[in-house]
C-alpha cells in the first residue's frame, strides 16, 4: 500500500469520528485545515461562512481549477440501526464504515490527499484549489458564498459517483402550499371552511401537470411529501394545512417556474365550486436560515439549480480522456439522480464536472461505507485531473 493511501485511510477514519452536522462543522474544518497545512499546501484558509480553502500554486499558464466537497453530513438516526457504529470509522472487509464514508468524507479525503501529490514533481499549469464547504445538505449556503468569492473556471464536484464522471443533474426546489380555511367543531362542518377539500383538488391538479423533459435527465417531477395541519384533535375541522412539494426540475425550468405553476393550480382550485368558499391558498419557497459555525446568518431559498453539460463540452471530453487513461477503461460521463452544489457553481458561470469514489446509493443510509481500493483509484484520477484538466479543456 502506498504511503499516501494509508494517510487517506487514517484521515477518513478521523473525519468519520468527527461528527459535523450542518451548522456544527467547526471541528471537521479544523481537521481539514491541519491536514492541508501538514501536506504543504501553499495557502490554507477558512472564509467567513466557514468553508475551507486550500491552494496549490500553479505556473500561471492555465485558469484556476477547483476541487470541491462539503464538510457536513445528514443525521445518523438511531445508531442501533447501524451494522457498525456510525461515528466509528471501522474497517471491515477492506471497507471503511460510517456516516460520511461516501457522502462525502471519503471523496474529500481522496481530493485533499490525491491533489497534494502535485506538491511533488513540478507545479500544475494553473492554481488548483481544494475546497470543502458548509451546509450542502440544507441548501448550500457555503457553495453559494464560494461561487461568488472564488470564480474558478472548472470545478470537480466530488459527490460519490463510483469513480465515473457525471455532467449534470436535475435541480431541486422545496415548495410549501399553505391552504387556509376556518376551523370549527367537526359536528357542524358546514359552519367552517375545511381546507382539505381544496387540498384534494390541488393534489389532483398536481398529478395532471405536464412536465418538460430533458434528453439526458428525463422529465421534471413533483412529489407531495410532508403534510401538516394546525390541529391535533380528530373531532375538529382544521383551519390550515401545509403541503410540502419536492420539485425536481430539468435545466431550463427554475424553482420560480415551479412556484408559478403551483400558483396557477391554486387559482384553478379557488375557482372550483368543490372547494369551500372562503378558502385561501399561497405557494412559497421557504428560506433556509441556519447559523453557520462561524456565526453568520445568511437566509437562502431552499433550492438547488439544475445543470447539464453536453457530451461534446471540452471539459467533458478532456475529463473522459484523462479518466480513461488512468482507469485503463473507456469512461463515458453520465448524470446524477440527485442535486449537488454543482448547480450553484454552474449558476455562477463555472463548469462543474462530477467525479468521486463510493456508491451514491449508500449515501444517507445506515449501510454507508466505502471500499479502500476505490479511494486509491480516486486519488490517482484526482491527481491526473489536477495536472491536466485545466489545460486539456481549453
Ligand atoms: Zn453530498
Amino acid at each position: 500500500m502506498s504511503d499516501d493511501l494509508q494517510r487517506c485511510i487514517d484521515l477518513l477514519q478521523q473525519m468519520i469520528r468527527t461528527p459535523s452536522l450542518p451548522g456544527q462543522e467547526g471541528e471537521m474544518a479544523k481537521l481539514v485545515v491541519n491536514e492541508m497545512r501538514d501536506l504543504g499546501y501553499d495557502e490554507v484558509r477558512v472564509d467567513e461562512v466557514g468553508n475551507v480553502l486550500g491552494r496549490i500554486e500553479g505556473r500561471g499558464e492555465a485558469p484556476d481549477l477547483m476541487f470541491n466537497t462539503h464538510l457536513d453530513h445528514v443525521d445518523v438516526g438511531d445508531p442501533a440501526g447501524w451494522p457498525h457504529p456510525p461515528f466509528g470509522g471501522e474497517i471491515h472487509d477492506d471497507r471503511i464504515w460510517g456516516r460520511g464514508a461516501v457522502d462525502i468524507k471519503g471523496p474529500m479525503a481522496a481530493q485533499v490527499i490525491g491533489v497534494a501529490r502535485l506538491l511533488q514533481g513540478g507545479k500544475p499549469p494553473g492554481d488548483v484549489w481544494v475546497t470543502a464547504v458548509v451546509q450542502e445538505e440544507i441548501g448550500g449556503v457555503g457553495a453559494r458564498h464560494l461561487a461568488e468569492s472564488l470564480p474558478a473556471s472548472i470545478v470537480v464536484v466530488g459527490e460519490p459517483s463510483r469513480n465515473t464522471l457525471r455532467r449534470g443533474h436535475r435541480g431541486r426546489t422545496e415548495l410549501v402550499v399553505h391552504i387556509k380555511g376556518r376551523s370549527v367543531h367537526a359536528s357542524v362542518p358546514e359552519k367552517g371552511v375545511n381546507p382539505l377539500y381544496a387540498l384534494g383538488l390541488f393534489l389532483e391538479g398536481l398529478g395532471n401537470l405536464e412536465m418538460p423533459e430533458d434528453a439526458d435527465l428525463g422529465p421534471s417531477t413533483v412529489a407531495p411529501t410532508l403534510l401538516r395541519t394546525d390541529q391535533s384533535s380528530a373531532n375538529v375541522v382544521p383551519g390550515e394545512v401545509w403541503q410540502t412539494c419536492d420539485w425536481r426540475n430539468v435545466p431550463g425550468q427554475s424553482g420560480d417556474d415551479a412556484q408559478r405553476l403551483l400558483a396557477a393550480i391554486a387559482e384553478r382550485v379557488l375557482a372550483d365550486p368543490r372547494a369551500c368558499a372562503g378558502t385561501e391558498i399561497s405557494v412559497s419557497v421557504p428560506e433556509v436560515d441556519w447559523r453557520t459555525y462561524t456565526g453568520v446568518h445568511r437566509p437562502i431559498p431552499g433550492a438547488h439549480p439544475a445543470y447539464i453539460l453536453p457530451t461534446d463540452h471540452p471539459v467533458v471530453v478532456a475529463a473522459e480522456a484523462i479518466c480513461s487513461a488512468v482507469l485503463k477503461t473507456e469512461q463515458k460521463s453520465r448524470v446524477w439522480q440527485f442535486a449537488t452544489d454543482g448547480g450553484h457553481y454552474a449558476a455562477a458561470g463555472m463548469v462543474p464536472i462530477g467525479f468521486g469514489p463510493g456508491n451514491e446509493f449508500l449515501a444517507h443510509t445506515v449501510d454507508e461505507h466505502i471500499e479502500i481500493p476505490a479511494l486509491a483509484e480516486a486519488m490517482a484520477v484526482n491527481e491526473a485531473l489536477a495536472r491536466r484538466l485545466a489545460v486539456e479543456a481549453s
